[in-house]
């Protein structure tokens, strides 16, 4: 058994990942997660401590049991267009989560942490290229609630030599390659993943939010990522803590934008099947293009991302919504 580290959220979509990816590294991966939106059928490669973040007696006893290495933080609401509806739930379960977490990780004497944030911190940049240096301003409540988690991690980091990297995701897609482990949201609101169910007829349509951006065929442009290049990140990120390097925040995209007209091409090439589609109204909170420079995070940390082709992340996340999937 490797050392453990705690990843909450760890049987989500990314944290379930990033739980493979960790054990494969060596470690144990310990999922604390709520199983609010996550599955305990993708909690593979460690212990599940079902446990609320918003209950600090059940962090601090995760903390206690298994007295980690380092905390890896997945878990949070993060759909902008709920955000939109309900803002006092996003900043009370992800500020109020993140803020029992650092604080009992802090009296637990771990010093090692790994923030999950978003482009969504920088709003709606007239398409520029979104890097570290760009300044943040979010236009949705998603955004805002993991900013202030950024300046939470800063205070805690030089008042209690708290050291952490955060990282910015851009849009994750895809699956493990290996089949293991998948997108499955209830109720599902992602792009790629609702596009699949409406090529399987398991929906009427794709609904297409809005063509009147200021972007190339006036639909959003976003940066996709492979879950598994996201999480390798996550491994580079944690042993760039456990050398001594000093905290640092790194963007996570492949660096190009794709429109979602774009993505729906590309989905019909892979799937070799029409995708049924409605255009719809503009989605509120939505920008129109975020695109990312993820420089300092090949350069600095030597991430090297494999699988993060638009249509190689729409193969695996096709091969995924063909699984029966996890189970209630
Ligand atoms: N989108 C869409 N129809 C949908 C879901 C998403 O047109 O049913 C668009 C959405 O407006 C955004 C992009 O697809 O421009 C990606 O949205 P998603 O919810 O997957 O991720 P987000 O960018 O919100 O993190």
């Amino acid at each position: 058994m490797g050392q453990n580290i705690l990843v909450t959220g760890g049987a989500g979509y990314i944290g379930s990942h990033a739980c493979k990816a960790l054990a494969r590294a060596g470690f144990t991966p310990i999922a604390f997660d709520n199983l609010s939106t996550g599955w305990a059928g993708a909690v593979k490669y460690g212990p599940l401590f079902q446990g609320d973040l918003t209950d600090r007696a059940s962090v601090a006893a995760a903390l206690a049991e298994y007295q980690p290495l380092a905390v890896m933080h997945f878990a949070a609401l993060s759909l902008v267009g709920e955000s939109m509806r309900d803002p006092e739930t996003y900043w009370r379960v992800n500020v109020n989560g993140a803020l029992n977490l650092i604080s009992a990780t802090v009296a637990a004497g771990i010093r090692n942490f790994i923030f999950s944030s978003t482009c969504a911190t920088y709003g709606d940049q007239d398409g520029v290229v979104l890097t570290e240096a760009t300044r943040q301003a979010p236009i949705n409540a998603y955004g805002g609630s993991k900013r202030a988690i950024e300046d939470m991690l800063r205070d805690f980091g030089a008042s209690h030599g708290l050291n952490h990297v955060i990282f910015r995701y851009f849009n994750v897609a895809g699956a493990d390659p290996e089949g293991e482990l998948g997108e499955q949201h209830q109720p599902e609101t992602h792009l790629i993943p609702l596009m699949l169910e409406a090529v399987q007829g398991k929906r009427p349509a794709l609904t297409v939010f809005g063509d009147d951006y200021p972007t190339p065929d006036g639909t959003c442009l976003r940066d996709y990522v492979h879950v598994s290049d996201l999480v390798d990140a996550h491994v580079l990120g944690l042993n760039w803590l456990l050398d001594g390097r000093p905290s640092r925040d790194f963007n996570l995209g492949s660096g190009k934008g794709f429109s979602v007209r774009e993505v729906i091409e590309a989905s019909r090439f892979v799937t070799n099947r029409d995708v049924p589609v409605i255009q719809g109204a503009r989605r509120p909170g939505d920008a129109a293009a975020l695109v990312s420079g993820s420089e300092r995070a090949l350069e600095e940390l030597g991430w090297q991302p494999k699988r993060s082709e638009l249509r190689q992340m729409i193969g695996d996340a096709w091969a995924w919504a063909q699984k029966p999937g996890y189970q209630a």
